[in-house]
């Protein structure tokens, strides 16, 4: 009989039986409030690691397929730059017009493609439930980079590390969610993930860009509080955290529909001094227009500092799907 490995130095270590070998990530709602500060310090660690040595071995001999349908900055370079960095390599689809999509091929049939090069799939889809339908046809564990207006839980996960790094905890915060609600999938990600911690949640959105009801029904069901406002005025002064968001314009079918709202908020130096002064302003960026450069230099700005918490993150999530974490 094989003897059970030995769990006690663990975050790194090559653990076959780590609570999340071989599993998928395809929505926040797989985590627990455990699992979360288990990620969390696994994510320090890579932290550590980067600043004291910048690339190490754990995931040596490991491939990614990064498999990208649409547009992506952040979350593409960021899940090669983890893999660079713990010593894995990357393949890289980020124009599938490029690949045999533009030849007609199915997603499953692609992701079966992909398995048999990579230990791990990241992928992004304009589909909701795209990434579920990959899992489905992947023996090797699938990461869901964004699924259309769906979840983007490796973004929520990095936002609330933001907030604990920034804040110190997330407890007893108020949480101001701004901008497009009803698209932007990074808000339905990080609105389910704070509702394992005791927030409360304040929607500011135009009328028809307001948080799906359904969402904010299932928040209500686990005794969240939260809020809806159309101007940020009220709101703002009590907010620790404000979440701001762009306009989703490949969402929307009716050009005019989109440029009757695009502008509807703008955070500058003026509007922000009704706010706290120890808070912060977050953004999943890319900005178009909603902050404006002019608050770049503020203290409270952490939507730089947000982008390099999301490195750590997902190489945490990398070694933790792998096994060796
Ligand atoms: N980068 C984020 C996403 O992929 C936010 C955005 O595109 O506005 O959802």
């Amino acid at each position: 009989m094989p003897t059970q490995p030995n769990n006690s130095h663990l975050p790194f270590g090559d653990q076959r039986t780590a609570p999340w070998y071989g599993k998928d990530i395809i929505s926040v709602k797989q985590f627990s409030r455990e699992d979360l500060e288990y990620v969390f310090a696994v994510a320090h660690e890579m932290h550590d690691m980067v600043d004291h040595v910048g690339t190490f071995d754990l995931l040596k001999g490991k491939i990614l397929a990064n498999l990208f349908y649409e547009p992506s900055t952040r979350t593409s370079s960021s899940f090669t730059a983890s893999m660079e960095r713990l010593g894995g390599s990357v393949i890289p689809i980020n124009e599938v017009k490029y690949s045999s999509v533009a030849k007609g091929e199915s997603l499953p049939d692609t992701v079966r493609t992909l398995e048999c090069y990579a230990d791990v799939i990241v992928i992004r889809h304009p589909e909701v439930g795209s990434a579920a339908a990959a899992a489905k046809a992947s023996r090797k564990p699938v990461i869901n980079a964004g699924d259309g207006i769906g979840e983007h839980p490796t973004q929520a996960l990095l936002d609330a590390f933001t907030i604990k790094e920034e804040l110190g905890h997330v407890d007893g915060l108020t949480v101001t969610l701004l901008g497009d609600l009803k698209h932007g999938r990074t808000v339905h990600s990080l609105a389910r993930l704070l509702s394992l911690y005791k927030v409360k949640l304040n929607y500011v959105a135009p009328d028809i860009l307001r948080m799906p009801a359904e969402l904010i029904e299932e928040l209500k069901s686990k005794g969240v509080q939260q809020e809806e406002f159309t101007g940020l005025d009220k709101p703002l002064p009590a907010t620790d955290v404000l979440y701001v968001t762009r306009v989703q314009k490949e969402r929307f079918t009716d050009e005019s529909v989109y440029e009757s709202v695009k502008g509807a908020y703008v955070i500058d130096p003026k509007v922000m001094k009704a706010a706290k002064e120890r808070m912060i302003v977050m953004h999943p960026l890319p900005r178009v227009g909603e902050i404006a450069v002019e608050f770049d230099d503020d203290p409270r700005a952490a939507y730089f500092r947000q982008m390099e918490y999301g490195l750590y993150v997902r190489m945490a999530l990398l070694a933790m799907v792998l096994g060796k974490a």
